[in-house]
């Protein structure tokens, strides 16, 4: 996606302080964070929302959430908040799905 800020960080155009990496996801620390902890993960197939999931997502969609429990309580994050905000009312400001990860110490 040409004009997705989160692809741009995918493709390196933007920096990020990048937690984990690997060929379908990437885990990035949220630019200003809400919590001591403040994680985006996302994959790097460019899909806008939750709206957009279907089936075919299903692997991966599986994988962002195996991957990224798994990176947490490798940092012994073992209480944490997951959030989706989905649409505009939903909150969404960035449309590249992704899965906020918040944590306090
Ligand atoms: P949303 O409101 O879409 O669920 O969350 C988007 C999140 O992306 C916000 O928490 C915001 O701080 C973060 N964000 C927006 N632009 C950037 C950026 O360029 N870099 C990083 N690391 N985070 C960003
Ligand atoms: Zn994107």
């Amino acid at each position: 996606m040409n004009n997705c800020i989160f692809c741009k960080i995918i493709k390196k155009e933007i920096p990020a302080k990048v937690v984990f990496e690997d060929e379908e996801i990437l885990v990035f620390h949220d630019i200003h964070p809400k919590a001591d902890i403040h994680w985006l993960a996302i994959p790097k197939l460019h899909i806008d929302s939750m709206l957009q999931i279907n089936y075919s997502h299903e692997k991966l969609m599986g994988s962002v959430l195996v991957k990224l429990n798994k990176l947490a309580v490798e940092y012994n994050i073992e209480d944490y908040k997951l959030l989706v905000n989905t649409g505009l009312k939903g909150g969404q400001e960035v449309f590249h799905i992704h899965f906020h990860l918040l944590a306090n110490n």
